[in-house]
């Protein structure tokens, strides 16, 4: 069983990542990515590793997902750019699903009922779970009997209590439409975590631990035991810490405010929470921090306040979870921004000493590797954990199919 290669499947609307992951290394015999699927010029970018990296990208009519795994399938197999000979040496399917709502707890195998769950999510999670759903199809169509395991981005949040789960709207939409907040980046915050507590060499039940996942969505977890007791995510990726694009949490008055003020119907209204907010929002630079990083270096006002904005949000997020779980023994950094930005990270815990928080500048100038960065005398440990969600959805899978 230790012999199992794994597919991790992320499917978005238009774009397909995907990983083929040997279990007995661990490692990684492909990864790629599809994009503009159902698109015009659509294409697979694809590398092989195997006695070092091979990477091609290859321009193909991509017409819906099923032919883009189709594309992924035959690449994993080509006498050039594969790594098996055969479809069978592909153990399980393992699929990233953005929303598994109240329903689904823990990663699971899919069978028809599952996926008659998956559907009945589609209306909390219009955006994401669709994809993810046609992903799952596609791949049970070209690869019948391959058992295929579902792993959930809100699972692992499903151990926050009422109290930091409930918002205060009429009860009746709780129980109507399951308005409540559900958190994301489960598998993500619960893969740092148990690194940390590697890393810190103690039982992860014993710890206290704020992981901070920043990258183009990002949310901060509390998660005190092993158990995810609050986030900053909400009933959608939307709430929370100003993001690339998102606007984060806002006073929801604003919401009907702007659509009266600019004559706007939902759609737009969405678009713009979603799209035109956070960083590129306020910057009017960039989504991508590198760029409105040097735009502030430059001088640039306006990106500098965004980055401020930022770095204030996460550092009152920090203090929210020392509250919610009385203190703090690690602080995780992970993600795009957390792996690789020290400027970041030291601004975020500026002035945290006071509760014995404190980074240690040539640590902190490491990138990508598991380090512990804080000061000798910091009483709580601050690390930086290159996440790896891909790993993650592999081991939940071998660990379901095992079962
Ligand atoms: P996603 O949420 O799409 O997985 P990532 O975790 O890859 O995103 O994070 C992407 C973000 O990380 C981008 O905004 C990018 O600008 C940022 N990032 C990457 N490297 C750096 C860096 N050296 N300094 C600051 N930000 C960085």
């Amino acid at each position: 069983m230790d012999g199992m290669k794994i597919l991790v499947i992320n499917c978005g609307s238009s774009s397909l990542k995907y990983q083929f992951i040997d279990m007995k290394t661990e490692e990684v015999l492909a990864k790629g990515l599809c994009e503009r699927i159902g698109l015009e010029n659509s294409f697979v970018k694809h590398t092989k590793h195997f006695n070092g990296d091979d990477s091609v990208t290859l321009n193909k009519n991509l017409s819906d997902h099923k032919v883009a795994i189709k594309e992924v399938l035959d690449l994993l197999i080509d006498a050039k750019y594969g790594v098996i000979s055969n479809m069978s040496e592909i153990s399980a399917v393992g699929h990233r699903i953005v929303h598994g709502a109240e329903r689904f707890k823990s990663s699971t195998l899919i069978d028809d009922k599952v996926i008659e769950g998956l559907k009945d999510c589609i209306e909390i999670a219009p955006l994401h779970n669709p994809p993810n759903i046609t992903g799952i199809e596609a791949c049970m169509h070209l690869m019948p009997g391959v058992p295929m395991v579902g792993v959930f981005d809100t699972a692992f949040h499903q151990t926050m209590p009422a109290h930091s789960y409930m918002y205060a709207l009429p009860y009746e939409y709780y129980e109507k439409y399951k308005v409540r907040k559900y958190g994301f980046h489960g598998t993500s915050h619960k893969y740092v975590s148990e690194r940390a507590a590697i890393l810190a060499g103690k039982p992860i039940e014993s710890l206290k631990i704020v992981s901070c996942h920043l990258g183009n969505g990002s949310s901060v977890c509390a998660i005190d035991g092993g158990k995810s007791v609050d986030t900053s995510m909400g009933f959608t990726p939307l709430e929370g810490i100003i993001m690339g694009t998102r606007c984060g949490s806002i006073d929801p008055a604003l919401v009907t405010y702007i659509m009266q003020k600019e004559g706007l119907d939902i759609k737009a209204m969405n678009d713009i929470l979603n799209k035109n907010s956070g960083i590129l929002g306020i910057s009017g630079v960039s989504s991508d921090f590198r760029d409105v990083l040097d735009a502030a270096e430059a001088g640039n006002e306006r990106a500098a306040q965004s980055i401020d904005v930022f770095c204030y949000q996460v550092r009152k997020l920090i203090g929210q979870c020392a509250a919610v779980m009385g203190g703090i023994d690690i602080i995780i950094f992970t993600a795009g921004i957390g792996e690789n930005s020290g400027t970041l990270r030291k601004t975020i815990v500026e002035g945290l000493d006071f509760m014995g928080i404190g980074i240690d500048d040539t640590k902190n100038s490491v990138r990508g590797e598991e380090i512990d960065i804080s000061t000798d005398s910091a009483k709580v440990r601050t690390m930086i954990i290159p996440t790896n969600e891909e790993l993650a959805i592999a081991r939940e899978t071998k660990r379901i199919v095992r079962k």
